[in-house]
């Protein structure tokens, strides 16, 4: 694609806003730690991308800190049993990225020697990790100067460059003009600075185009556009589909669980017999007085998931599907968000 732009040359400008203003993250090396030398741990940087792809920076502190403090090397996590990191990832979703998460560890430590390889095309290779993933690790670990994308970058080069064609549509262009403007020097450096930038100042909603080290630079400030921009296409709305979970528990506290299948939504999961989101409802996995506790609805990338979930206590039961698990062997925690909800769902009835 041609990209029509006049250079903006925003490297030195927020290079200098970042010195003073760079967020505080666990896995961050400070612009002043750079500047001296220090370099930033490529598995924590790793790791944390993969995180922030799921949720917002507050989250992924907390899951960070709980894995490295579990997990400190990559080794570490290669030699991690599935269900523990499955049962750590549980809250964050998209559980196929934790699968991946593994494989990636894994393969780091068969192949790499435990070293994630400073490379974007090596970096490719590796499970899980896609064309952004392997440009920041590049720029946050390598310092090189590979082009980062983010929603935060899209969102800045959107306002400063005045694009008004719309998101996805726009990609393309806006990679091109975040390309156009990567330095060779502090690559690692300016990534995280658009990031923030991005994050703290150019928001959304409200930009602070009056605190924003880019501003005599920015078109869309320029043309009074700022907050109209980037343009989203109008999605069509999600379907909704239904199903239904039997949340069993014996007298003496055990808890009737089944793993899921390996593969799908959810795949390799602990939680409850049931249906999935196939409009369909699966029959009980032993016949008793079954009440119904409520609907609870559980929103996927492409659809809602309205689940009805049926509860029993019973003294013995022989169940077609799934085991009983006592109560002491049992965490709520380590259930996927979906499967949480029907739990706290059932507990009051
Ligand atoms: Fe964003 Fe305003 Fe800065 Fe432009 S001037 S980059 S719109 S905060």
């Amino acid at each position: 694609m041609r990209v029509q732009f006049a250079p903006k040359y925003i490297s030195q400008p927020i290079l200098a806003w970042y010195d003073a203003n760079a967020r505080i993250m666990p896995w961050r090396v400070s612009p002043s730690e750079c500047a001296a030398g220090v370099r930033p741990d490529p598995y924590q940087i790793w790791l944390s991308e993969v995180m922030l792809q799921q949720t917002t920076v507050a989250m992924v502190k907390a899951y960070f800190t709980r894995f490295t403090q579990r997990w400190p090397l990559v080794q570490d996590l290669a030699r991690a049993q599935d269900a523990e990191v499955m049962a750590e990832w549980a809250g964050l979703g998209y559980y196929a990225r934790a699968r991946n998460l593994l494989a990636c560890a894994r393969a780091v430590t068969q192949f790499y020697g435990g070293q994630f390889p400073a490379n974007h095309a090596a970096l490719l290779t590796l499970p899980g990790i896609g064309p952004y993933t392997a440009a920041a690790i590049s720029a946050i670990a390598f310092n090189l100067p590979e082009t980062v994308l983010d929603g935060n970058v899209e969102r800045v080069m959107a306002r400063l460059f005045a694009v008004t064609e719309p998101l996805p549509t726009a990609k393309p262009h806006l990679f091109a003009l975040a390309e156009s403007q990567t330095p060779q020097a502090r690559a690692g450096d300016y990534a995280q600075a658009l990031m923030d930038l991005g994050a703290t100042v150019c928001k959304p909603r409200t930009p602070s185009c009056g605190i924003c080290p880019l501003a005599v630079l920015c078109d869309a400030r320029a043309q009074g556009i700022a907050a109209d921009l980037p343009k989203k296409l109008v999605r069509a709305p999600k379907p909704t589909r239904t199903g239904s979970l039997w949340v069993a528990r014996r007298k003496d506290g055990a808890w009737l669980l089944e793993e899921r299948r390996p593969k799908g939504l959810l795949g390799g999961m602990l939680g409850w017999p049931g249906s999935d989101w196939d409009n369909v409802k699966a029959p009980p996995p032993f016949e008793t007085n079954w009440q119904k506790a409520g609907v609870f609805r559980h929103t996927f990338t492409h659809f809602h998931a309205d689940m009805e979930v049926l509860t029993a206590q019973v003294g013995q039961a022989d169940p077609k599907r799934g085991a009983f698990v006592a109560h002491n062997l049992f965490q709520p925690d380590d259930l996927p968000t979906l499967m949480r909800k029907a739990y706290d769902l059932a507990i009051l009835v």
